[in-house]
């Protein structure tokens, strides 16, 4: 009752003109200091650095998989929503946390913590609800004129961290010291406030989509234990960006007996990503001992995901023709999915049968066409082939279907590349960095391609009046982050 009343008044408020700080709820979302624009501003110029760090996971099943359990999440919370971009990041660290402008990134250590996919969307439901708060913005507000030079400290340490040699997410370390160094300034307690309003909102969400809402508080539970036993190694760093208190814990209880008790099983999405996320974590050898034994204790039926795992970890320590023999039991009938045909044709490939991969990614294709691992497995095997046409005409396709995917033109201007092609090869990769958020690197690799000898003239002046109209973003773009001392 009490969320619905405070999101009619969050409503109420967001009709009122900007300077209209009159109500001193919490829950209103309007007051923040900073506007949607300026939110976007930031985020972006924090995204274009995070997307560029070895740490950013790109592998497909992983990424969309987060994103698609994101955006149910989000579809279940109260509008007004915003569009929340979900991202992973490769750390064994504890962590999640929510960027400013809308992004939220998750590092594999705690999906690999995570006992089930309610526990797992119980800390995404947290961390979309500090979001939809625009908790980020308020922690400046009160900061009075130093609010833009700490936003300005923090996505200049996340540059400078990219420096280091450290490749394990330097990015999400600056950005949660930076944060830290926010909190630190006295606002503490204003914090505990924003996890409590995190958590109540969380758990509607979770309810809402369909989740069990115990999993948030069974998942909290445990890292607050874990952590006074002193089972981390230091305090996880998701702990010192949300206090954790017993006061939290007993709350959100208080909140889940009064909600309906759900059975939810795992989706097979989430089974298929932990298990791919063990096998690449660790040593190869010590994950293949640790699925054998997991399969070992079923008797009856031997789990897909865990024979996937398997077939993984087999395929890192180059056990490739074992791989296969085990992958190929779950690859008929009902078992069948596109995971499989995908890590069976790079096993094909990794064996040489280059022919026989690209049968297999073909037939795979055809009855998952949108299966982005597939079709990236099938345009670099076709470009390392030399079979750069083909390769071209599938990604042309593909391109058509989501024009927003950076990665297929990222392959086109490898394609493109390949036959020589060099005014393809650098417009390809413009929209390649303009679809990362990278305007900068965008206009240089056009200035490039209308520098290329000999082109069509046709295909120039196309080049150059997408050159013109990156060029007048670009502007605009330095213009909104010189104002926020982004420079
Ligand atoms: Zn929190």
């Amino acid at each position: 009752m009490l969320i619905r009343r405070f999101v009619a008044l969050a409503l109420c408020v967001a009709l009122l003109p900007a300077h209209a700080q009159v109500l001193p709820d919490l829950g209103d979302a309007s007051d923040a200091v900073l506007s949607d624009k300026q939110e976007k501003t930031i985020g972006n110029r924090v995204m274009r650095e995070v997307r560029i760090d070895p740490a950013f996971v790109d592998d497909p099943e992983i990424s969309d998989y987060v994103k698609s359990l994101g955006n149910r999440l989000l579809g279940a919370a109260d509008p007004p929503r915003r569009p929340i971009e979900f991202f992973v990041v490769q750390d064994d660290a504890i962590n999640a946390f929510a960027l400013i402008g809308g992004h939220i990134g998750i590092h594999t250590g705690l999906i690999l913590l995570t006992r089930d996919e309610a526990e797992l969307a119980g800390v995404m439901a947290h961390e979309i609800a500090h979001i939809l708060q625009r908790h980020q913005s308020r922690l400046y507000q009160g900061q009075g004129k130093y609010q833009l030079a700490s936003l300005a400290a923090l996505a200049l340490a996340i540059i400078a961290s990219r420096g280091s040699s450290s490749q394990s997410s330097a990015v999400t370390e600056a950005a949660i010291t930076g944060a830290s160094a926010i909190m630190m300034q006295g606002q503490l307690d204003y914090t505990r406030e924003h996890e409590r309003e995190a958590d109540r909102i969380g758990l509607t969400i979770l309810e809402r989509a369909g989740y069990d809402p115990r999993g948030m508080v069974s998942f909290f539970e445990r890292m607050l234990r874990a952590n006074r036993l002193n089972e981390f190694k230091g305090a996880p760093s998701y702990l010192r960006t949300h206090p954790l208190t017993v006061e939290r814990i007993a709350d959100m209880q208080g909140r889940v007996e009064r909600m309906a008790p759900r059975l939810v099983p795992d989706s097979f999405e989430y089974r298929l990503a932990r298990a791919k996320l063990r096998a690449l974590s660790g040593s190869a050898p010590a994950q293949i001992t640790y699925f054998r034994s997991q399969i070992a204790e079923r008797t009856v039926v031997r789990p897909r995901e865990e024979v996937y795992g398997l077939a993984i970890a087999l395929k890192r320590a180059r056990e490739f023709a074992e791989a296969e023999k085990e992958l190929n039991t779950i690859r008929t009938g009902e078992n069948a999915h596109p995971a499989f045909e995908w890590l069976a044709a790079q096993l094909q490939a990794e064996q040489g049968r280059r022919d026989a991969a690209v049968e297999t990614y073909r037939a795979a294709l055809k009855s998952y066409p949108g299966y982005r691992g597939l079709v990236y497995g099938l345009a670099e095997l076709l470009v390392d082939s030399g079979r750069t046409r083909e390769a071209l005409a599938l990604l042309d396709e593909k391109v058509r279907d989501d024009p927003e995917d950076a990665k297929l033109y990222e392959l086109q201007s490898r394609a493109y590349a390949a036959t020589g092609n060099r005014l393809g090869q650098h417009r390809a990769q413009a929209e390649a960095y303009f679809r990362r958020g990278n305007l900068a690197a965008a206009v240089d690799q056009l200035e490039l391609a209308t520098k290329v000898r000999g082109s069509d003239y046709y295909e120039l002046s196309m080049t150059e009046a997408r050159l013109r109209e990156l060029r007048s973003q670009l502007r605009l773009e330095r213009e909104a982050e010189k104002a926020l001392k982004l420079g």
